[in-house]
């Protein structure tokens, strides 16, 4: 992806963004998006979790293991606790499946994946103070592709970090499988370490859509004999994924691909929406996340009724499909189940509840603790202790916003006596102000039980987590961004550092003088003049910073010679 593809992207945003909506909002949300053009890693990211992962919402500090693992503890002995999911990871493939956006890194030598496991044992041992204390909810192996381990590396890591963990009575422990590197052996290791799920990465059964996808080794008949596999070694939960709205793909395809898919039998079939990334949208979608969104809801009405036909014929059901499928935007997966399978709680189905926690062992992921932080794991260190975790500290307020964002990412609700449950006030008191702006905009309404927010594309939910962040604080961010754009300038005799300055007036000019270097009235002149005929580029404010950079590096360089 080049920075210039994501640009585009944002400048479709930036111009299609919701007119004024509330005093200032809809102002700073413009201003962001437009500058968020300089700043690639923001360009692509617009969904509250996002602006945490990010560091946008809250600074992110960087915690070592001790101290992730003290809130852990605290955690784990705090009264009326939630329930804790431990998903243990890995971030490599082996091959990459075009538009993937769960995808990690490609493996580079087998030494990285052994070193990989080696450190995964020594963060396990490193936190089993904390694990000999919980009870997980659910223990899910994925990644990436844990298949990518060896079976010998997997019996490892189950004699290993595995061992001892404890998961509830009805909990699930999932190991997750990719049809290229899955084998029996792998699946005997993970059976006889009492993983009773397995989940198969189908993906796609169409041979040209996997093609597209990058995944032409895959045959229906590597599935199926997975699937037997699994079935032969006493895996009690067989479930096999799907990705809907992949290029190529047409309802009736992948309503064929689905029958087959059901003919080998499988516990249930989960159906995810493809959720495409950036560069996939520049490609396909001239770059506009709303027209792929439409399409794909035009999409899921028409494959609805082949999927409700086939699986009717072949003995699934998948009760609430419908409405799910016909989500404006849909987030999730939808699980045909074949009757008579005898299933627990699924880990996509039992969705975590506000004071749950998640806990992710290895690098990729965030990890949750309700109340006390939310932080990302980095590469592993070969020293445990030596970890370091990008943190952001969750207590009163913070935690409140926070719960607020998830709420409004997932669900588009906030239920108000969950809230109280939580955290002893009333989320509409609290935020009374935030609140009376998004209903001025009518983005979102107090009801009696729930607050509800109205819209639920990306753009709208952004706006209306930016109430809960603040101007104040997008506008420091900002001002970050353009403090590491600073034009430092020479040209004879003279320097000068240039930095454009944002509030919510709109953007400013500083000019300082290098250390030691004479003032010139003339060349100030000069810029501000610069500063005022770039107030006319396209773009929003972010095309202003990019036609003012480029007109101040063409004058200066016009008179580098002068003495
Ligand atoms: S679909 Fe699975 S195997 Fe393919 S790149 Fe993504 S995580 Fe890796």
């Amino acid at each position: 992806m080049t920075p210039y593809s994501a640009n585009k992207a944002v400048r479709r945003a930036v111009r299609t963004a919701p007119a004024r909506a509330g005093s200032g909002g809809a102002d700073v949300f413009r201003d962001f998006l437009s500058l968020a053009v300089l700043h690639k890693d923001y360009a692509q990211h617009f969904s509250p979790p996002d602006l945490y992962a990010m560091g946008l919402a809250e600074d992110l500090v960087p915690l070592r293991s001790a101290g992730i693992r003290s809130l852990w503890e605290e955690y784990a002995r705090s009264p009326g606790r939630g329930a804790v999911n431990l998903y243990l990871t890995v971030p490599y493939c082996l091959k990459r499946c075009r538009y993937c956006i769960f995808f990690k890194k490609l493996l580079s030598s087998p030494r990285e994946l052994e070193d990989y496991k080696d450190r995964l044992a020594g963060l396990a041992r490193f936190f089993g103070p904390v694990f000999r204390r919980l009870e997980f909810a659910n223990l899910f192996f994925g990644g990436g592709t844990p298949s990518i381990f060896t079976a010998r590396q997997l019996r490892e890591i189950f004699a290993g970090p595995v061992a001892g963990l404890r998961v509830r009575p009805g909990g699930e422990k999932t190991f997750e499988c990719e049809p290229l590197t899955a084998s029996r052996a792998k699946l005997e290791a993970a059976r006889a370490a009492g993983f009773d799920r397995v989940s198969l990465g189908v993906q796609a059964l169409d041979r040209a859509v996997l093609k597209l996808l990058g995944r032409e080794y895959q045959k229906d008949a590597m599935v199926s004999s997975f699937l037997r596999s699994a079935r032969d070694l006493g895996f009690s939960d067989i479930n096999a994924d799907l990705l809907m709205g992949l290029r190529g793909e047409t309802p009736e395809k992948f309503a064929a691909g689905f029958a087959r898919l059901l003919r080998m039998k499988p516990d249930t079939v989960s159906i995810y929406q493809f959720i495409p990334p950036q560069e996939y949208l520049d490609l396909y979608s001239g770059g506009d996340q709303d027209a792929f969104q439409r399409s794909s809801l035009s999409f899921r009405r028409r494959v609805y009724p082949l999927l409700a036909a086939a699986a009717g014929r072949l003995g699934f059901d998948a009760p609430g499909a419908e409405a799910f499928l016909m989500r404006d935007r849909m987030a999730g997966s939808v699980v045909f189940k074949r009757r008579g399978a005898e299933i627990k709680e699924h880990y996509a189905m039992g969705e975590l509840g506000p004071a749950d926690a998640y806990f992710t062992l290895g690098w990729q992921g965030d990890s949750y603790i309700p109340a006390k932080a939310f932080y990302q794991t980095t590469p592993l260190a070969a020293d445990p202790a030596k970890n370091v975790f990008m943190t952001v500290p969750l207590s009163g307020r913070k935690a409140m916003v926070f719960h607020v964002l998830r709420r409004v990412a997932s669900y588009n609700e906030v239920d108000r006596m969950e809230f109280r449950a939580l955290f002893g006030r009333d989320p509409v008191a609290v935020f009374r102000a935030e609140l009376a702006e998004l209903a001025r905009a009518g983005l979102a309404r107090a009801g009696k039980e729930k607050i509800v927010f109205a819209k639920t594309d990306m753009k709208t939910r952004f706006l209306a987590s930016m109430k809960f962040i603040g101007a104040r604080r997008l506008s420091a961010r900002v001002n970050e961004w353009l403090s590491e754009r600073r034009l430092l300038l020479r040209f004879g005799r003279l320097s000068y550092s240039a930095r454009l300055e944002y509030s919510a007036a709109g953007l400013s000019l500083r000019l300082s003088p290098g250390r030691g270097a004479s003032r010139s009235p003339a060349f100030e002149a000069l810029a501000r003049k610069i500063f005022e005929r770039s107030s006319g580029a396209p773009g929003g404010l972010g095309g202003r910073v990019e036609a003012f950079e480029k007109m101040m590096r063409y004058a200066v360089k016009g008179r580098s010679g002068e003495a």
